[in-house]
């Protein structure tokens, strides 16, 4: 007997390509369009999270694609440089996707930190967090109708992990909803076996179903220690996002290296 994929199907449907910034908005037009069914890897996320500029965006779009519902352009919005070629053209606003990866960015940072200050106690986690409660002014405890006995005598810490936490788990559940983002089941049934998949309807709710992945399985984060990307302490002798961080610093130290000597 053959497997039967239960969920199949759901798999998103995701515009990628060569993607243009113009007045606000990343857009693709026909010629440059691929339709592509999206697989939810590791690296998604922390390629997601590490987009800062419009550059990013661009880079982004290339390999993994719009991340809403791409709109459908009227035939008076396209830009001029972009008619003449085939006409389809679709295209999102960059605000949505500045504020969607500041979302991100932001749960991320709290998870994070908040698994820092349980591990080791970090000072500067504790700070990051305590800045963190007063900028989203997140409930404090025992205030606000939010009242718990034990946490009015335990230690900040703990209170801080406490309203970090009530804040990842609210947006998260929000962010799911809204994004119609499940797990699904994939079955095989000789042998039977299965395993959950993440489905969403678009890459946004992808994005919010591995950070929820992330967060489900209590991994510990770290960072490049090249370009900051954020990437799973998995290996802790792993400082580097990818091969081409690595090598860029091998290759910084090997310069370094063989100049020192006629330096001197
Ligand atoms: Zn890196």
């Amino acid at each position: 007997m053959r497997g039967v994929e239960v969920g199949q199907g759901l798999a998103t449907r995701a515009l990628r390509g060569h993607a243009v910034i113009d007045h606000g908005r990343v857009s693709l037009r026909g010629s440059d369009i691929e339709e592509y069914t999206f697989v939810a890897e590791p690296d998604f996320l922390f390629d997601l999270t590490a987009i800062r500029s419009e550059r990013g965006v661009v880079r982004f779009v290339a390999e993994y694609g719009f991340l809403f519902e791409a709109r459908d352009a009227e035939d008076d919005e396209i830009p001029e440089f972009l008619k003449g070629g085939p006409l389809v053209y679709y295209w999102e606003s960059l605000d949505d996707w500045f504020e969607l990866t500041s979302r991100l960015q932001t749960l991320e940072r709290l998870y994070d930190h908040s698994q820092r200050i349980a591990s080791v106690r970090d000072r500067y986690s504790i700070q990051t967090i305590r800045n963190m409660v007063a900028e989203l002014e997140l409930p404090v405890p025992g205030s606000g109708g939010v009242s718990d006995t034990e946490l009015e005598f335990a230690s900040e810490e703990a209170r801080l992990v406490w309203q970090a936490s009530l804040h990842i788990a609210s947006t998260l559940t929000t962010e799911l909803e809204q994004n119609d983002a499940r797990f699904l089941v994939s079955l095989s049934l000789t042998p039977p076996r299965f395993a959950l998949l993440p489905a969403s309807r678009t890459l946004a709710g992808h994005a919010w179903l591995q950070l929820a992945s992330v967060i489900l399985q209590g991994l510990d984060l770290t960072s490049c220690q090249e370009c900051g990307r954020t990437l799973i302490a998995d290996d802790p002798r792993r400082r580097y996002c990818s091969d081409r961080c690595g090598t860029r610093v091998r290759q910084r130290r090997f310069r370094a290296k063989r100049q020192k000597p006629s330096s001197s």
